[in-house]
């Protein structure tokens, strides 16, 4: 999760609160796939007992964050859910 905005209370409840950042975001340089599941796995694991993962999740969605694993999605898992929703949104006929 971004450590920027700290704006909501859910958010001293993380359990991403102390680790490192750079499992959650890509790094600077190019990323080998291999290198990017296991960083993304790391993370998901961290997100996988975080007690505040829906919020966390909501709020990326809503703020359309681009980049990093927040609330156990990547970016992509992140674009495939609002897609999703969006579909099931659009009046049939
Ligand atoms: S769901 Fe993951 S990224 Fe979001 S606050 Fe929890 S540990 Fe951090």
């Amino acid at each position: 999760m971004a450590a920027n905005t700290w704006e909501y209370g859910w958010q001293w409840r993380a359990a991403c609160r102390g680790e490192d950042t750079g499992l959650f975001f890509p790094p600077s340089h190019f990323e080998l796939k291999d290198e990017k599941l296991t960083r993304e796995r790391r993370a998901k694991a961290i997100c996988a007992v975080c007690p505040v993962r829906p919020e966390c999740l909501e709020y990326a969605v809503r703020t359309k964050e681009s980049h990093g694993i927040w609330g156990g999605l990547n970016e992509l898992e992140r674009r495939v859910m609002i897609r999703e929703r969006e579909r099931h949104l659009k009046p049939v006929g």
